[in-house]
């Protein structure tokens, strides 16, 4: 029997289910979405915080609710290790950013100096069934503002994510509005809330049935379309309202209104916390099935104290930027993947010190240059090399054939234009025809 020596493959490792790596040329759609959110955020004054991904899990236990799908049954959490005393702390991968912003304002005293107008972006995890627009680490882009009472930042917030909307192109978003008024009234709504769906309780799916008590306003967000009708002929927390609730809706309508911000107020729109009050707002599409929530926001005044700081106003919103992606892509959205300004052709391994050295001067002075290199069959024809140039999507060939180099010369190839002009430039200078190659792409 002949051994067989060649190294064994060894088993493919695979990414965790619903986490998902974003590749080039997708994360060009990221990086400009990105690029674009920092120009706006900086444009209404917002601050970046970046806060860990790892927090104590009593904080979302606290700040998110135990009486919620994200606390009961979709946190990553893990017991760490023991300390040194035998002492090992319970931590959750972040499923959220809104806790974890509050709980870094109130540990830093950012409200010292009056309010603050936060954004952050990046990786969330649940434990979701993976499915379009639901995945187990996902990413939004968040803005909280705290220290605000007035309507006038709910709507400075909602009129921020609709400039991101009209400068990324997506049109089929709709604005849903609600108002949750404040403790008293809803404790109102709740009583005749409880009513009536005990009146109808062989109408209640199992989870209905287990929050009746618990958490009954979460029932309106029901996704079970069996329960459409028991929901839509619920009493409406906004008939509940009282005065200066009331106040603040109209407060935040009149900006809305005079801003040519449609909306609809959608009397089902809740959040089953108590400290969330006032305005909700969510922005929702019909294009992504039951995916539809893009972006969702409101008032959250009573967080802070919650968590443990000193009684502070609050609002913000998250967005999904998978789903804001998916909805763009849907529309048939085109995407510019960037391409490089010049491919250097180097047909000789000797030409590599010079071709180097002068790509360096290209690109400290702002060209975009690919570096043709060798593969395990070498650096291959010149021929195959222009292939590759070609397919690199660049609008100029560098040449630094033996030939050029030999002179001080490099020879510039138009790619793009069809005319296949050449010309010749000094290595030199590389600076002073830089330029030449960005103007012309
Ligand atoms: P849903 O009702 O769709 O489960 P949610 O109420 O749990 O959403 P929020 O906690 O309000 O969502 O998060 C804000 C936004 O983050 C959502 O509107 C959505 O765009 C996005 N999002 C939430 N969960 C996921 C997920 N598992 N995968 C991708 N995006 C998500
Ligand atoms: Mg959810």
């Amino acid at each position: 029997m002949v051994e067989n020596t060649a190294p064994r493959k060894a088993e493919k490792l695979l990414a965790v289910k619903g986490m998902n790596d974003i590749l080039p040329p997708e994360s060009a759609r990221w990086e400009s979405l990105e690029a674009t959110v920092r120009e706006l955020m900086a444009r209404y004054a917002y601050r970046n915080i970046r806060t860990p991904i790892l927090e104590h899990t009593a904080l979302f236990v606290r700040g998110i609710g135990e009486v919620t799908d994200i606390v009961e049954k979709e946190m990553y959490s893990f017991e760490d290790r023991a300390d040194k005393h035998g002492q090992a702390e319970h931590l959750t991968m972040r499923p959220e950013s809104t806790a974890s912003v509050v709980r870094a304002v109130i540990e830093n005293n950012l409200l010292y100096d009056g309010g603050k107008r936060l954004y952050y972006m990046g990786p969330m995890f649940r434990r979701e069934k993976p499915q379009r627009g639901r995945y187990r680490q996902f990413h939004q882009i968040g803005a909280e503002v705290l220290g605000f009472a007035g309507p006038e930042v709910d709507a400075e917030l909602i009129l921020l994510a609709s400039a991101l909307w009209k400068a990324i192109g997506l049109t089929d978003v709709r604005l849903e509005l609600n108002s949750l008024g404040q403790a008293a009234e809803r404790a109102q709504h709740r009583t005749q809330l409880i009513a009536h769906f005990e009146k109808h309780a062989d109408k209640l799916d199992e989870e209905a049935r287990r929050r009746l008590h618990s958490n009954p306003l979460r029932i309106l967000d029901t996704k079970n379309p069996a329960m459409k009708d028991v929901v839509e002929s619920a009493p409406r927390l906004l008939d509940f309202l009282g005065a200066e609730s009331l106040a603040h809706f109209s407060g935040l309508k009149a900006i809305l209104d005079a801003n040519g911000i449609a909306y609809t107020i959608n009397p089902r729109l809740v959040r089953g916390l108590d400290y969330y009050n006032l305005t909700v707002f969510e922005f929702v599409t019909d294009r992504l099935g039951s995916q539809g929530t893009v972006c969702a926001g409101g008032r959250y005044d009573d967080l802070i104290v919650q968590i443990g700081g000193k009684a502070a106003p609050a609002v913000g919103w998250a967005l999904g930027i998978e789903r804001v992606l998916e909805l763009l892509k849907e529309q048939g959205t085109p995407m510019s993947a960037p391409a490089p300004d010049a491919y250097a052709v180097i047909p000789d391994a000797t030409s590599m010190p010079v071709a180097l050295r002068t790509l360096q001067q290209l690109r400290d002075v702002g060209v975009r240059v690919q570096m043709h290199a060798s593969t395990a069959e070498g650096l291959g024809s010149f021929k195959a090399q222009f292939k590759k140039a070609d397919a690199s999507g660049a609008a100029f060939a560098l040449v630094f054939g033996a030939d050029e180099l030999a002179r001080g010369e490099v020879t510039v190839k138009s790619l793009r234009d069809g005319s296949g002009v050449q010309v010749t430039q000094p290595l030199a200078q590389a600076a002073q025809w830089a330029s030449s190659l960005q103007s012309n792409a």
